[in-house]
């Protein structure tokens, strides 16, 4: 509560701060950047998470980024964290989780227009639509179920029968976890709600043939797992299985001559094991977080930091504040990761 006060105050002070300043006092000049979509319609299944951005506000936080940083792709990074080879000053890496169709549709045209590179983490699961991710099956339901007037009386026993707390249906929904996702497909089916239908005819997901076209223009692809679970709750083999079987795919369906993981939801928790046994230049060279500007202990594990929010905030007002907030952390060192 005490950090989401602190960002919406920084939100409005720090763009007052010349961003060469923050640079400077903070001695980062390397960003990488995530997102899952962009979207100038609404979809459903992202609705109830956060706010999606608009094509012109994300054409503003490219030309942002390419006005202050320079762009560089996956190769560029591997060379530098592997081969000291230095990264130009000022750099940016940008990469998209989830394998969404905007990725496709919308986000690649723009990027191929304006000459960036960037990375697309698939989860294998849901590619060509096979299935959808629970937190996006959270969102669908309470819109759907919203619409339908479902009340809080018809939905508290599902909740109760899980043993689950329940307020009112946008948060009880929102608040089922990886592992419950059972209670989801029940609900569904008990009010009529059709994630095949959906899936069929918004067809959120990429498909391979997309895909390969992204990897003709250029673009890498990565893992996020087979079926998106948040790692921490995992035990360490079923971590490094959903990692290791994730790229399987991608390798037999894309013969990706490279490897490169970023992790679903977080990587708070996860410990040294598991990057002992996935991280290295002959394995995965680099694997992603999204905990924002932070330094990692681990060798090839980077953070990034996500434009996406409660608020379509402004690229300049999310950049100076993650800089701001960065600064802030350095007099408490709470700027590194530090895994078990
Ligand atoms: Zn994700």
């Amino acid at each position: 509560m005490l950090k989401k006060a602190l960002i919406k105050s920084l939100h409005f002070f720090s763009s007052n701060i010349p961003l060469t300043w923050l640079k400077s006092i903070s001695g980062q000049d390397f960003l990488a950047i995530f997102y899952h979509s962009i979207s100038d319609s609404e979809l459903p299944h992202l609705k109830h998470l956060y706010r999606v951005r608009g094509t012109a506000l994300f054409e503003k936080d490219l030309d942002y980024l390419l006005k202050h940083f320079r762009p560089v792709g996956l190769a560029e990074l591997i060379d530098a964290v592997y081969h000291n080879k230095k990264l130009p000053s000022n750099a940016f890496f940008l990469s998209f989780d989830d394998g969404l169709a905007e990725c496709y549709h919308i986000i690649a045209p723009i990027l191929k227009k304006k000459g960036i590179p960037a990375t697309f983490f698939l989860n294998s699961d849901f590619v060509d639509n096979k299935a959808l991710m629970f937190r996006y099956k959270a969102s669908y339901l309470i819109e759907e179920l919203t619409q339908k007037q479902v009340s809080t009386a018809q939905l508290a026993p599902f909740f109760h029968q899980y043993q689950l707390p329940f307020l009112d249906l946008k948060s009880g929904l929102l608040s089922v976890r990886w592992h419950q996702e059972a209670l989801l497909d029940a609900i569904a089916v008990a009010f009529e709600v059709d994630f095949k239908a959906f899936l069929k005819d918004q067809k959120p997901y990429l498909n391979q043939e997309q895909i390969l076209q992204m990897i003709g223009d250029g673009f890498t692809f990565g893992s996020h797992s087979q079926n998106h679970p948040t790692y921490n709750s995992l035990d360490l083999s079923s971590q490094i299985e959903q990692t290791l079987l994730s790229q399987a795919y991608l390798k037999q369906h894309f013969q990706l001559p490279y490897q490169t993981f970023a992790f679903p939801f977080t990587d708070s928790g996860v410990s040294k094991a598991f990057f002992d046994e996935i991280l290295g230049e002959e394995k995965f060279p680099l694997t992603f977080g999204g905990a924002g500007l932070k330094h990692e202990v681990i060798k090839g594990q980077l953070q990034r930091f996500g434009m996406e929010t409660q608020q379509l905030n402004t690229p300049k007002q999310l950049i100076h504040t993650e800089y701001c907030y960065y600064i802030i952390k350095s007099i408490f060192r709470k700027n590194t990761i530090y895994r078990n």
